[in-house]
């Protein structure tokens, strides 16, 4: 059997760890991305172990593995300050291995696309379409068709590939959330361990970065389409009296000198409903495409990169694509859809706003024994991956 082709529809996380894994396995690959650049937009992405343990069963460890892991403690904190619970991040990294790392987003893309051979990525190809009635698939994009083995549709929670694909599906529904992220220069603030702080309907996080940049994210319950006029005010408004170092993170963010810190606010989308299956015939569906979720876990970025790896291990030697796309189906479904429930409950819990509801959830927290938080997340931190290409392969 000739080489096969893999075309990847999106140069995302998820595309690129696939692309990555599926070209360490033989496959050769073209990801079409529609945007003139890649690009990591300016915020912070937390990897937990099972991301990094998923990197690292395709090669990319050292390069994703790099800087300090994140210190201190990771916990949840009301806005006075107090803990309601708190874990040390050596207990996490004794637990589940890899201790979680929070990088720019930037430099996660940078690591994926240096690991690519060259000429896979092309710039500015959308994907428009798929026909896969024949023995190889063929994909339309805006520089023309291209024929493929095996289609990864990886582009993203508006997936246009999804929508040909499963036209009776729903697609997105707002979460009833928006939400800022920024990274600011860590230099004079003290926050060096990551914390999540839950008020009325609002929370604040802070994350240091391996860089030594702080990433910092905000949301609040809002209808779709809320856009605050000032982004800095807004963020004032309903933080500024929170505990420290917040008020000095937010000081930082508005300030102009020596550079502006670029604000993004979104609005929280996640899958309506699951889809019935993460394929069909020749194509996968894979992280946001397949199962966008909200970020409460942050996990959406965590299991694009577990599906990418998982579809290429499947893919691997002369496996029959339509065989081992359902495979893929079986290995990925049941899992995301779990992680995406709890992750939209977590924001429920996150979104209460009447003080007694508030009372009554923080003292839940506080009372749920450290035993009982670890078992909770050994499902989704736990997570070993298939066993990597073997080296011959590697690029
Ligand atoms: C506020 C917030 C915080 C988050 N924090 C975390 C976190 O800490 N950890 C974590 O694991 N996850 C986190 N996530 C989730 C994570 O960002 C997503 O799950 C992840 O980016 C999904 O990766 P993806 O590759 O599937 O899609 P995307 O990252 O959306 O990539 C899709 C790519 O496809 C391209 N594309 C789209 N359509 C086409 C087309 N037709 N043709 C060609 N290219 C196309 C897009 O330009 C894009 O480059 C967070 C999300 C949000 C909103």
């Amino acid at each position: 059997m000739g080489v096969r082709h893999a075309v990847v529809a999106g140069g995302g996380i998820g595309g690129l760890v696939a692309a990555v894994a599926l070209s360490r396995r033989g496959w050769r690959v073209t990801v079409c991305e529609r945007a003139p650049v890649l690009s990591g937009i300016g915020a912070g992405i937390v990897l937990a172990p099972n991301a990094l343990r998923a990197l690292d069963s395709i090669g990319l460890g050292p390069e994703v593995w790099a800087g300090d892991p994140l210190l201190g403690s990771i916990g949840l904190r009301t806005p006075d300050g107090t803990w309601l619970s708190r874990t040390g991040s050596s207990a996490m990294s004794s637990r589940y291995g890899p201790p979680a790392r929070a990088v720019h987003r930037g430099f996660l893309i940078d690591a994926l696309a240096a690991a690519l051979p060259p000429g896979v990525v092309r710039l500015g190809v959308s994907v428009t379409g798929v026909d896969d009635a024949g023995g190889t698939a063929v994909v339309r994009t805006s520089a023309g068709d291209l024929r493929a083995d095996v289609v990864v549709a990886a582009d993203g929670m508006r997936s246009v590939l999804r929508g040909q694909l499963f036209p009776r599906h729903p697609g997105l529904r707002h979460a009833g959330e928006a939400g800022w992220r920024a990274v600011l220069p860590g230099v004079g603030v003290p926050a060096r361990s990551a914390a999540e702080t839950w008020g009325r309907g609002e929370r604040f996080g802070i994350v240091p970065l391996v860089d030594g940049r702080i990433y910092v994210y905000a949301t609040a319950a809002a209808g779709p389409g809320t856009q605050p006029a000032d982004h800095h005010a807004e963020l004032t408004r309903r933080f500024g009296a929170w505990h420290d170092p917040i008020p000095a993170l937010l000081d930082r963010l508005g300030r102009r000198d020596p550079d502006p810190v670029d604000v993004l606010h979104h609005d929280f989308y996640e899958l309506a409903s699951p889809l019935p299956r993460f394929h069909s015939g020749r194509v996968a569906l894979l992280g946001d495409a397949a199962h966008a979720m909200t970020p409460n876990m942050g996990q959406g970025g965590c299991q694009a990169i577990e599906d990418a790896v998982v579809v290429a291990h499947l893919l691997a030697g002369d496996a029959d694509v339509p065989a081992a796309l359902a495979a893929y189906t079986k290995a990925r479904r049941r899992r995301t859809t779990r992680i995406s429930s709890r992750s939209r409950r977590i924001g429920e819990l996150a979104r209460l706003s009447h003080p007694l509801a508030v009372s009554a959830r923080n003292l839940a927290v506080r009372a749920t024994p450290r035993a009982v938080t670890s078992r909770a997340l050994d499902t989704v931190l736990g997570w070993q991956p298939p066993p990597g290409p073997a080296p011959t392969v590697r690029a």
